[in-house]
């Protein structure tokens, strides 16, 4: 037996419990691990709170985030012993996911763990630091120099947009930092590398078509009214990288960026992302973050300060990333 945070459904509510849970109830796949670390993404609040659709089935482990060591495997790139990662491929929405002492996944799900990161850290970074390097890699891909201009970061003191700032920062990108928490989180993200804090309130006035040009490349994690705006004031020949809908889900833009200005909008998906430009993520963000990364912007629960975690992550009120340690 081993200890689980499980969702069920009563009454179309989401009800989240601590159990005791028997191997024999985990799904199938080939590589049985022992979980260390798992981490609260904002997917994970909207499915431990209800908030949001989810869980494909109930009942159902949380965490689209884990790590851990293989303790059983039937794949042959996978040994007893070997500590690994999993971020993403619906694990925790239709797979039983990491806020368990235990799991059973697929081995072409594994990465595994970049050396020179350990669990805890690989947690710390999870589906929100794999995201932002994407995007990161996503505006270098489209050739956004740091010799451009500033690179805008939306949500920025979120664990995507925290990310972002970092990653960008210690790349030699001038990086200005979108938050609505700025006498809270201003400072922080001064010292994550943001070159200066812009306060998200002036990002929801209604954009214009096209505003005056400011931002050589931009990483959006809110989407909606923000995006729209962040859109309208983008330079010439330049990138957005949006991954996110903190904001909501819609787009109230105009065509006139792409056509007039030549913007490039490039979405980001993690939990699908194969696995040589996964791997080379991972390794990038080891390389990349530094060791300051890891003394900031986190907080580590068990698993009983998840639901308080979860309710206060789907409010906007977690700054950077939180683990949970099993
Ligand atoms: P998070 O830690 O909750 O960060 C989101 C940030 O957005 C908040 O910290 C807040 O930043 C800002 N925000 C919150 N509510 C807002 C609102 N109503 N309007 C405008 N800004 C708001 O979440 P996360 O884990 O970083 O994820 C960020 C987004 O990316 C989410 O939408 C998530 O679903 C998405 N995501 C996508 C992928 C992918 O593969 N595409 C992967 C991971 C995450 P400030 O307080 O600084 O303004």
């Amino acid at each position: 037996m081993f200890k689980a945070l499980v969702l069920n459904q009563e009454e179309k509510k989401t009800i989240a419990g601590i159990q005791q849970v028997d191997e024999s109830q985990l799904p199938e796949g080939d590589v049985l691990i022992d979980v260390d670390y798992s981490s609260l993404n904002y997917k994970d609040g909207l499915a431990i709170t209800g908030k949001g659709k989810i869980v494909r089935q109930f009942p159902m482990v949380p965490g689209i985030d884990l790590t851990g060591t293989v303790s059983e495997s039937s794949d042959s790139r996978y040994q007893a012993g070997d500590k690994v990662v999993l971020t993403g491929w619906g694990v925790g929405e239709g797979h039983w996911g990491g806020m368990a002492e235990k799991a059973r996944l697929k081995a072409d799900w594994l990465v595994p763990l970049p050396s020179g990161l350990n669990g805890k850290q690989a947690m710390m970074v999870g589906t929100a630091g794999l995201t932002a390097m994407l995007c990161v890699q996503a505006l270098v891909d489209a050739g956004v120099k740091p010799e451009a201009g500033e690179i805008l970061v939306t949500g920025a003191s979120g664990g995507v947009g925290s990310v972002a700032v970092t990653l960008l920062a210690q790349m030699g990108y001038q990086v200005a930092a979108v938050t609505g928490r700025i006498e809270e989180n201003g400072e922080l993200l001064k010292q994550l590398g943001a070159a200066r804090v812009i306060e998200r309130s002036v990002f929801e006035e209604p954009a214009r078509p096209l505003e005056k040009q400011v931002w050589a490349g931009a990483v959006d994690t809110v989407g909606s009214k923000v995006l729209a705006k962040v859109l309208a004031q983008m330079d010439y020949n330049s990138a957005v990288a949006a991954c996110g809908l903190a904001g909501g889900f819609d787009l109230p833009t105009t065509v006139m960026p792409f056509i007039l200005r030549n913007v490039r909008l490039q979405g980001v998906d993690s939990v699908a992302c194969p696995f040589e430009k996964r791997q080379q993520a991972w390794q990038r963000l080891t390389e990349l973050l530094p060791t300051s990364y890891y003394e900031q912007a986190c907080r580590e629960v068990n698993l009983e300060g998840v639901a308080e975690c979860a309710e206060a992550i789907t409010n906007g009120q977690i700054t950077g990333r939180v683990v949970i340690k099993l």
